[in-house]
């Protein structure tokens, strides 16, 4: 089934899904899959979970929307806990991840305003992937994304991903830096994983400068990397997070959390949202990180993309067109010498929903739920079909 009747801006589409449960999606021809994409890292609980259909079924019979007139408990709730759980101080909540982006570029503009910086700047990376929106796509270090919708704005600098030495050169030509965003992992880039102590060099420069480390998690965060949010991995404290994909399971919502210097920022009138932190949003969101903490889903995501990344390592061991795999938890790029996007087909013909980035990088983004059979059925089609390339 295709439309005319929609703008055609994701090309053709060849499968329709009509039903999932757990880690598996059913078409409307009746075949089967192992989803081993997530919806592009948002159904980490996977499909049709219970908790999810109940708070949604709950919250939809007592009140969806009030507007941000209104005190709204279940987003009072959301921002406590997930703030707890990221070791942070204030949210701002949103619908999307550009959107949650879009907060973090306006404060960090207004915390440069503020200090009398005449054009706040913000230091980004080359291969980044930050949003569809125009300050989003300008951040954003693919030349594909920003095709034919200058001008782009100002305010922006870009430096090769992990590389320290370049953002310190940044410091010593421009005095209107006020911060740095990068992923903490690439994804839409390549599921490119930086140096371990990146990071943490990246705080102790932003310390140094009176910089703000925004960190983009809207793919890493809600556990997919094996820590709540992937920054917990280098126990270093960032400024900014902005998140989204996960955090609702499939519900739209988006999340900007500061802390300390940044958490002041932005005052009443500054910014708002007319649909961001619902209460239906919230309550779900709320549910999201309750499970995933309680059925030790982080610890899940961590065992078994170890077990992917060493499963695939060994049946790949040999083939030369092999140039890479790596990756945090269950984000997982397997990098070719070529470009592979006919694999994505080739799996679905095999009863299993993976991705293509990059061009040349196969990208796995199963639920978190996984189990480890299921592990192993991906290891076995992804590897047979590369070493069929
Ligand atoms: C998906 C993504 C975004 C954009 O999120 P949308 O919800 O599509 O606006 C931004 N940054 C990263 C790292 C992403 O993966």
């Amino acid at each position: 089934m295709s439309s005319a009747a929609l703008i055609n801006t994701y090309g053709v589409r060849k499968t329709t899904l009509v039903r999932g449960e757990g880690s598996r999606l059913w078409d409307d021809r009746g075949n089967v899959y192992l989803d081993a994409l997530s919806g592009i890292a948002v159904c980490g609980l996977g499909h049709a979970h219970p908790a999810v259909t109940r708070a949604i079924n709950e919250q939809a019979g007592t009140l969806l929307h009030t507007s941000n007139l209104f005190n709204i408990e279940p987003q009072q709730r959301l921002a406590e806990k997930l703030c707890g759980v990221a070791g942070m101080d204030k949210a701002f909540f949103c619908n999307s991840g550009a959107e949650a982006n879009e907060a973090a570029i306006k404060l960090a503009r207004k915390y440069g305003n503020d200090k009398g910086v005449a054009t706040p700047t913000i230091i980004v990376t080359e291969n980044s992937f930050h949003g569809r929106t125009l300050a989003t796509l300008t951040a954003t270090g693919n030349p594909k994304v920003q095709q034919g919708f200058g001008p782009l704005l100002q305010g922006f600098v870009r430096v090769p991903f992990n590389d320290c030495a370049a953002i310190e050169k940044c410091a010593a030509e421009n005095t209107d830096i006020v911060a740095v965003l990068v992923e903490p992992v690439q994804g839409e880039g390549g599921v490119n994983v930086p140096a371990d102590d990146y990071l943490q060099q990246l705080r102790a420069i932003c310390d140094r400068h009176h910089w703000l480390l925004m960190l983009d998690e809207i793919q890493t965060g809600n556990g997919r990397t094996g820590k709540f949010f992937a920054y917990q991995h280098s126990a270093i404290a960032p400024d900014v997070v902005t998140t989204a994909k996960g955090l609702g399971n499939g519900l739209p919502i988006g999340a900007c959390l500061t802390r300390a210097g940044a958490a002041g920022v932005l005052q009443p009138g500054n910014h708002g949202s007319t649909f961001g932190g619902n209460p239906l949003a919230c309550r779900v969101a709320e549910t999201v990180i309750d499970t995933l903490l309680a059925d030790g889903l982080m610890e899940n995501a961590d065992t078994l993309g170890r077990q992917l990344r060493a499963g695939l390592a060994e049946a790949l061991s040999g083939d030369s067109k092999v140039v890479d795999i790596r990756g945090k938890g269950l984000m997982i790029g397997i990098e070719l010498d070529r470009a592979c996007g006919e694999l994505v087909d080739q799996a679905k013909e095999k009863g299993l929903l993976i991705n293509v980035t990059a061009a040349n990088t196969v990208r796995l983004l199963p639920p978190l739920i996984l189990t480890g059979a299921e592990a192993a059925e991906i290891v076995d089609t992804v590897a047979t079909l590369i070493k069929a390339l």
